[in-house]
């Protein structure tokens, strides 16, 4: 290992969502390039295990934990278990997020926008709350770096989809400025990505499988986002390259 992986070795990094999609790509690269990480999954322990045995057979460490993000009692157990594991935190992605149906406003429960939101919002500061506790110098830590996967839909608004999913991201981004300020003297630098159309299952769950496919040609760059490319940008924010950048909202998105 040479460069700016031997300052970046051992480091330990929680991603929550790490099963699937962005998060499983964010997993592979970082345990490429000599991180431990742990993922946390909701439901999906064949996905999470087996990420964990591709990692592992290509010489990295990587342990899957089940944690429902917006459960504050399965959050702080997921802590523990880092605790137990590895003794210390270095950085955190909060990925795990979800949408639901296609859907106008009118037509939305309150029960949905709770799920939305305990997942998407909640979640991602909780999970936060935990890092900074531990990576905190105020709290007797080595300070680290917090990566919020936010998403374009923050500025987008989406309409006629899933505007409750986008209020989310707003939130997470008002959440990433005010966080990165309060913890920057801490040694914490926390920052956002916003990813654009990327291809993965989370699609599906909005009930249109093929949506990157109808919205490619309003994204300048004219098509959907891998995995991989968001990935790139997620650990280019938690790395030492990234050490002036807190408090940033990165558009991953294709110029849309
Ligand atoms: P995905 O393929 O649907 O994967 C979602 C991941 O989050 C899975 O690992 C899932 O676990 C986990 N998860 C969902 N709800 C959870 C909960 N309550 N607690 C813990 N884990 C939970 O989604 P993705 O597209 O990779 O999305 C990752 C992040 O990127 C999300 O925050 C999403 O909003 C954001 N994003 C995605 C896009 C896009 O176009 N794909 C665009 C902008 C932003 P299981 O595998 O166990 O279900």
């Amino acid at each position: 290992m040479i460069g700016a992986n031997v300052i970046d070795m051992n480091r330990i990094i929680v991603i929550t969502g790490g099963s699937r999609g962005i998060g499983a790509a964010t997993a592979r690269l970082a345990a490429a390039q000599g991180d431990a990480v742990v993922i946390s999954y909701l439901r999906r322990r064949d996905a999470a295990e087996a990420l964990v045995r591709d990692i592992t057979r290509a010489g990295g460490t990587a342990l899957a934990l089940a944690a429902d993000v917006g459960i504050e009692a399965d959050v702080e157990r997921l802590f523990r278990d880092v605790d137990s594991a590895f003794g210390r935190l270095s950085a955190l992605v909060n990925n795990a997020g979800m949408l639901e149906a296609q859907s106008r406003v009118e037509d939305m429960s309150a029960a949905r926008l709770g799920r939305i939101f305990a997942t998407n919002v909640i979640g991602s500061m909780l999970c936060a709350r935990e890092a900074v506790r531990r990576m905190s110098r105020r709290h007797g830590g080595a300070g680290g770096a917090i990566v919020n996967v936010s998403s374009a839909a923050s500025r987008l608004g989406s309409p006629d989809e899933y505007v409750d999913y986008a209020a989310s991201k707003g939130a997470i981004d008002t959440f990433t400025i005010g966080l990165a300020k309060e913890v920057a003297a801490d040694g914490i630098r926390v920052n956002a990505v916003r990813p654009g159309v990327i291809r993965t299952d989370i699609h599906a769950a909005g009930g249109e499988p093929d949506r990157v496919n109808r919205v490619k040609s309003s994204v300048p760059l004219q098509r959907g986002g891998e995995p991989d490319e968001v990935a790139r940008a997620i650990l280019w924010l938690l790395s030492d390259d990234a050490s002036y950048t807190t408090g940033a909202l990165l558009d991953v998105s294709g110029g849309r």
